[in-house]
């Protein structure tokens, strides 16, 4: 029985909006979901929650807020500034 590889993987989540329900590779994947996410948000009059975090296992707390680096970040500012305290 061979034992795939699964994490880490990156995703989104916030309190309010829950997972993004992907895995994604790298965090520049998981930042441009947050980006689409947010903009769905903005076109309803809100703001998306999500943050991105890393997840490093299968249980409910296996993940971990991750800071952006400046390829992300500069996707992060690109894609609008209506999210508060980052
Ligand atoms: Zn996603």
């Amino acid at each position: 029985m061979t034992r795939r590889h699964r994490w880490p993987y990156y995703a989104t989540r916030g309190d309010v909006r829950g997972w993004c329900g992907h895995r994604h590779r790298t965090l520049q994947g998981a930042v441009s979901c947050l980006c689409s996410d947010r903009g769905g948000c903005r076109a309803q009059g809100g703001y998306s929650d999500r943050a991105i975090v890393r997840v490093t296992g299968s249980g409910p707390g296996e993940y971990e807020y991750v800071d952006l680096d400046i390829r992300s970040r500069r996707m992060w500012v690109e894609c609008g500034p209506d999210q508060p305290a980052m």
